[in-house]
């Protein structure tokens, strides 16, 4: 028989629609019958969000539409619970057979909230706003809690935490920021240099930066005013915002067969073609896999690139001799500090002021990274 029903495609169920999921569905969607799960109706621009907090209207632009780049896959907007080696399922009941996967549940959590909220959406069966909708009005409403706050709490001194502490002293520089972090130095992913011109920057904004000290989340309370610190310091805020424990997306893999396939840090081990390893069929990209590197979306860009070529290449039948490698990146990466200054982490030194702050503090990739989605650089 010559085409018709012995020539069925191929389906490639993709698990995550963040900066990896995401782009692979899209490069895929000519090439198999794509099936993109994901809890959210939109892919969001994670980086951008901070900026969204102090200019809400700038989150049209990194919140897109999974069918506006999507437009010949299936959408599931639901979270995934569970696999077999041919299945997947998810919250809302549904089982989606596949041919190959690919995980890409990076962070389950994007945006800095207050305790409060934080709790609240996790006793919710979904913590992230499903909606475009939702999600925007959500950043109007951040914007709105900073706006009427004369002092702000910034938990956690992590890339979150600093970007974060930039936007606001950059945006309402008469406003007191104060920013806690446990560790000894700030933005610890990268070096020390780099954290060293990023705490100077804060400090000569006003911000004030408490290092080697934490805020006991559970002892907070609604409406809370007046914090203590391990140190025993009280912190007085009108809001705060906790920008630590981002949960990895793993933790729906542990009860299944790849449970072994988690490292220490329930990452997945993948080769160097990216398959989980020992898998054949099931690839994995972004932050949730243990490649050694610093997780940043360019990379996460990089590794579904290679992940398409992959697919593409097995689609056609040829040979896994051919597979595509992935190598991991020297490390690099900007921390950008408000609108204009940044610190860029390079291989051998780390810079800070107006050139860091070019090449990422402005636009937050935004245009680039809607371009690569096949999107027009603004919101029609
Ligand atoms: C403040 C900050 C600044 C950053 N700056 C930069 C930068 O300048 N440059 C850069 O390249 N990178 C930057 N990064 C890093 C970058 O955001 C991540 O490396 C990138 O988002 C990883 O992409 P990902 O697709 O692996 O995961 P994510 O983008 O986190 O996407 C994961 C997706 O999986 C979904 N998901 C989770 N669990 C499930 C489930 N069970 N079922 C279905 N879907 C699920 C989520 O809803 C989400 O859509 C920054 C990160 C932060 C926090």
């Amino acid at each position: 028989m010559v085409g018709g029903e012995s020539e069925k495609r191929k389906v490639v169920v993709v698990v995550g629609g963040g900066v990896a999921g995401a782009l692979l569905a899209k490069n895929m969607q000519f090439d198999a019958d794509v099936v993109l799960i994901d809890p959210k109706e939109y892919f969001e621009i994670p980086w951008a969000c901070l900026r969204s907090m102090v200019e809400p209207s700038f989150a049209e632009r990194i919140l897109i539409n999974h069918t506006d780049y999507l437009s010949n896959g299936r959408i599931i907007t639901s979270r995934a619970t569970g696999i077999t080696e041919s299945e997947v399922f998810t919250e809302d009941g549904q089982t989606i057979l596949y041919d190959y996967l690919v995980l890409a549940t990076g962070h389950a959590d994007p945006t800095p909230r207050s305790r409060k909220d934080r709790l609240e959406q996790f006793q919710q069966a979904d913590p992230t706003p499903r909606s475009r909708k939702d999600r925007l009005e959500q950043f109007q409403q951040d914007n709105a809690t900073i706006k009427s706050s004369s002092s702000v709490l910034i938990i956690g001194g992590g890339r979150m935490g600093v970007e974060l502490a930039g936007e606001i002293s950059v945006d309402y520089p008469e406003k007191k920021v104060t920013l806690i972090h446990k560790g000894p130095r700030l933005l610890e992913f990268i070096g020390a240099k780099a954290s060293n011109k990023a705490l100077k920057w804060l400090k000569l904004k006003g911000v004030d930066v408490l290092l080697e000290q934490s805020v006991d989340l559970d002892s907070i309370t609604e409406g809370e005013r007046v914090f203590t610190t391990s140190a025993g310091k009280s912190v007085s805020a009108d809001c705060h915002f906790v920008c630590v424990g981002r949960p990895l997306g793993s933790t729906w893999l542990q009860e299944t067969f790849l449970k072994e396939s988690l490292d220490k840090s329930k990452r997945l081990m993948v080769d160097k073609n990216l398959r989980v390893k020992g898998r054949r069929n099931i690839f994995a990209i972004g932050d949730i896999t243990d490649i050694h590197e610093i997780k940043l979306g360019y990379l996460a860009q990089d590794q579904a690139a290679v992940v398409a070529k992959n697919l593409k290449l097995l689609l056609k039948g040829g040979r896994e001799s051919k597979l595509a490698t992935y190598k991991p990146a020297p490390a690099m990466a900007v921390v950008s500090l408000g609108r204009k200054r940044g610190v860029a982490q390079l291989p051998f030194t780390a810079i800070s002021g107006r050139l860091p702050g070019m090449f990422k503090s402005k636009d937050l990739f935004v245009g680039r990274t809607r371009k690569m989605m096949g999107v027009g650089p603004r919101v029609v």
